[in-house]
């Protein structure tokens, strides 16, 4: 049966690229995910970041339940009861300022499209400032601004994106005094470049909290209240991507709570629907009154979709019951100090970096060097599978070799260290 499914897999699935793993998978519970093989594997991606509350919880499994005798699917324009109690409590307990609005859609790569759109038309502008490294998701819009990887295979992308160069204090574009300034002078460069070619027609500045596939680059909080200025100064909106940070993984409700700074539009989907394909935007009422008097539109098969909504509502229960925002402090606080113990040994261990469970860990060649480790990163991590650790490892040519670990905030002391037993395995074989 295996083998067989295995040659189905072979023989009948489009390769979509990326790090696709040998093994086919059956099922998954909280940290761990069994292969065909009866297999098991410590999964600290949190399946693509989004089980943040562990894979199958039971609560998302009661409310997949509970909205299957209920109905699952509706006309698009019939708002279910569970839409607008999601949205009351995303507005009273997560969003930030004067958030308050929100549409429910399916994936991050949707939930960039509608900012855009939204920005777009509240604007009249269409020109867009994005950072280095970042990742709003796949579709035509959102690939447009998303720099983390080349865009092979992606089309030519449509003009009006202006890159501003990403915060990194390990590796700054231009270093200068301390981590702020440097930020700042290479924001402040982006900008005094921008100023000279836009046609005058800003729409929007879009950024993630902290730029995860670039590298898990946390910018300093002076660079994202300058992000602030800047839009409000050009009339742009300011959107935050909180696809990661929203909800808990990064020990704060949200970015946007850490950085002090309120953006016009946010959106979130990955931890949202906790493996479901749910996501969220959400603005102001200034912003939503504007767009819907100028007739906005945003119509789609599984806008408001009832299932995906009740399942939302569960996992922002079970964040806020199990007090998963302060566990990830703690289990992040933890697992950070496994990593400094590994660099004591590790040479090749550069930079240690993140918030809460979005940890960074920079893989160099020596210390002093800074020469980015890729052929490194790329045995260690196979090697990790092997031992049965799941990671995900982000490569940019001249930024680096980054690990990014971000086990589910449910994740045990004893997970992690045998996580932290088996990445030493990895490494010491890798450099043998
Ligand atoms: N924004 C961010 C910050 C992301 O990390 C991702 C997914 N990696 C996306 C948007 C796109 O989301 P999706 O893959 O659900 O379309």
């Amino acid at each position: 049966m295996t083998s067989a499914l295995k040659q189905a897999a072979d023989e009948f699935l489009v390769r979509y690229g990326g790090d696709v793993f040998p093994n086919l998978f059956t099922s998954a519970k909280g940290t761990i995910v069994t292969d065909s093989d009866g297999r098991d594997y410590l999964d600290f991606t949190s399946g693509q970041m989004c089980a943040t509350i562990g894979h199958n919880h039971p609560a998302i499994v009661a409310a997949v339940e509970r909205a299957g005798k209920k109905a699952f699917h509706l006309f698009s324009g019939m708002i279910p009861e569970v839409v607008a109690e999601l949205a009351q409590v995303l507005a009273t307990d997560w969003l930030p300022g004067d958030i308050r609005r929100s549409i429910f859609i399916n994936t991050g790569s949707e939930a960039t499209e509608v900012a855009l759109r939204m920005a777009k038309m509240y604007t009249g502008g269409y020109e867009v400032l994005v950072l280095g490294g970042s990742w709003h998701g796949i579709t035509g819009g959102a690939a447009a601004v998303s720099m983390a990887s080349d865009r092979k295979g992606y089309g030519v992308p449509p003009p009006g994106v202006f890159v501003i160069p990403e915060p990194n204090a390990y590796r700054p574009y231009i270093a200068k005094g301390s981590e702020d300034e440097s930020a700042l002078a290479n924001l402040e460069l982006a900008l005094k470049m921008f100023d000279m070619q836009s046609s005058g027609r800003g729409a929007a500045i879009i950024a993630e909290p902290v730029i995860s596939a670039g590298g898990v680059l946390v910018p300093p909080k002076a660079f994202m209240k300058a992000l602030r200025k800047a839009a409000d100064e050009r009339g742009m909106l300011l959107i935050f991507d909180e696809a990661q940070t929203a909800f808990g993984r990064i020990g704060k409700k949200t970015g946007s709570e850490y950085f002090g700074v309120v953006p016009d539009i946010m959106t979130m989907s990955k931890t949202l629907g906790g493996g479901l394909p749910l996501a969220a935007v959400s603005t102001t009422e200034a912003i939503e009154s504007k767009l819907h008097d100028d007739h906005f539109t945003y119509y789609t098969s599984h806008v408001s979709d009832p299932l995906l909504a009740e399942v939302g509502l569960a996992v922002l229960r079970v964040i806020t019951e199990e007090k998963l925002v302060a566990r990830a402090n703690e289990m992040g606080a933890y697992l950070r100090g496994r990593f400094e113990g590994l660099q004591q040994k590790y040479e090749q261990i550069g930079d240690i970096r993140g918030m809460g469970l979005l940890l960074g860990v920079e893989l160099v060649s020596d210390r002093n060097s800074r020469r980015p480790a890729h052929q490194l990163g790329g045995l260690t991590t196979k090697k990790c599978f092997e031992y049965g650790l799941s990671m995900n490892i982000r490569r940019r040519p001249e930024r680096g070799s980054v690990w990014r670990i971000a086990p589910p905030l449910t994740v045990s002391t004893e997970e992690i260290d045998h996580a932290v037993e088996i990445l030493d395995r990895a490494l010491r074989e890798s450099l043998d």
